[in-house]
């Protein structure tokens, strides 16, 4: 194992990409130190998707009830009409879901999330995350990886760039500058549930499609808080950050003559807290490995959040690499992750970026007749949540 020849896995980042291979490592024997910029752990404000192709990673960590207790369990997942409300597909959730896959379909806060990681991964091992530690880039040679922060060169078996769409890690590796503002701005609020008239509460994640814009809404919290999140098309907007706040009025003005549930989720969003940001990504590229380092999650493959994978992408990488590491030396195993993971995240960038157009129709008869040409249970049962990370087979050799 790494472990046992040249000193710790060192991982650059500890969101939910690097807690959960962090969490992964450890858990199949091998040492690990995570360096986070931030001085203290925390998660924006928003909530997060798990299908069942994340799920199993965190039922391999034994965290599954946990990320249940803490969640959501939606019925049914729906695409909607802006206006009418019409309902234009269907995924079943539930117990169905359930059944199906394995583990269920679970909406949670992220923040909640992020909490169930950094108690797994501290479980494991104390004093492994290391705060406060800027990463500025790394070296590495046929016997150890160096990672260069702002304490000083640690040195260790192997790097993991999981600093996500900003990362150094990779704009060492690959030359790449800022990510491409991709046209689209997202909005983000969040509402206590009981605040909203009883027919707009609801237990359904919900996709709202329309003319250069969409919106989706899900319960968190066991259905105490309701998540709405709204995507825009914009010409260039200046905001870079989950964390800038901007006139509720504005949010308003983008969703005028919307359904009334989305009229009553933005009626009841607290007046200081609508954030607005603008999505940045990169193209896929072939290769994110550099002799004893290599890239997870938005470092390794940005993508817009319209099939909700960014994190779950996060997740299928950690857990694929642990098992590499844990099963050959270090350049095989880092080559086998890569293999093993290059076409499924090509796909799912490439297919989020598509529901772009597909969410934004310009008018209701062709969003009618892009939904009626789709089987979107199907398609997505089929390939996205019936993988499964922790069997999937790689190979080491
Ligand atoms: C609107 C929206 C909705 C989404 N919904 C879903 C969903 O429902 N389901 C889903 O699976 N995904 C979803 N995603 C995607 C998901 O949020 C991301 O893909 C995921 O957070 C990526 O995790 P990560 O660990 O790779 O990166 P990040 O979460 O960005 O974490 C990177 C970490 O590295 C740290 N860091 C950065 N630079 C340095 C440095 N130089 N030194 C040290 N530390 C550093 C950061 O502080 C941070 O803690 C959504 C995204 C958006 C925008």
């Amino acid at each position: 194992m790494a472990s046992a020849r040249s000193g710790p896995v060192l991982i650059a980042g500890a969101g939910i990409g690097g807690l959960t291979a962090a969490a992964c490592l450890l858990q199949a024997g091998i040492d690990v130190e995570v360096y986070e910029q931030a001085p203290v752990l925390s998660e924006v404000g928003a909530g997060i998707q798990i299908s069942a192709n994340a799920g199993r990673v965190y039922r391999h960590l034994g965290l599954m009830d946990a990320v249940r207790a803490a969640g959501a369990e939606p019925a049914l997942y729906r695409f909607r009409m802006f206006d009418t409300g019409e309902v234009l597909q269907t995924i079943p959730l539930g117990s169905g879901y359930e059944a199906r896959h394995g583990v269920p379909y679970v909406t949670i806060h992220r923040a909640d999330l992020h909490a169930l990681l950094v108690e797994r991964v501290r479980a494991l091992k104390p004093d492994a995350i290391r705060l406060g530690v800027g990463v500025s880039g790394y070296a590495t040679n046929g016997r150890e990886a160096e990672l260069l922060t702002s304490r000083g060169p640690v040195r260790g078996a192997a790097v993991i760039g999981a600093d996500g769409i900003r990362s150094v890690i990779r704009a060492q590796m690959l030359g790449d500058t800022l990510a491409e503002y991709t046209g689209d701005c997202v909005w983000r609020a969040m509402v206590q549930t009981p605040d909203l008239p009883p027919e707009h509460q609801s237990n359904c994640v919900d996709i709202w499609v329309g003319p250069h814009r969409h919106a989706v809404t899900y319960p968190l919290r066991g259905g105490a808080l309701t998540n709405f999140v709204g995507c825009v098309e914009y010409d260039g907007v200046p905001e870079d950050g989950w964390t800038i706040a901007r006139p509720w009025a504005e949010m308003q003005a983008d969703f005028a003559g919307w359904h009334p549930m989305i009229g009553a989720l933005i009626h009841h969003a607290a007046r200081d807290a609508c954030y607005r940001w603008s999505l940045r990504i990169r193209p896929p590229v072939q290769s994110w490995t550099d002799g004893r380092v290599t890239l997870l999650g938005d470092a390794a493959h940005p993508t817009l959040p319209y099939m909700a994978q960014g994190a779950a992408m996060a997740v299928e990488d950690a857990v694929i690499l642990a098992r590499c590491l844990a099963s050959t030396d270090v350049a095989r195993a880092l080559s086998a992750y890569q293999h093993a993971r290059l076409a499924r995240t090509t796909r799912i960038v490439t297919e989020s970026t598509a529901n772009r157009a597909l969410f934004h129709q310009p008018d209701r008869d062709r969003l009618q007749a892009a939904f009626a040409a789709r089987d979107m249970n199907a398609e997505r049962s089929a390939w996205l949540f019936s993988y499964d990370p922790v069997t999937e087979g790689i190979q080491t050799g």
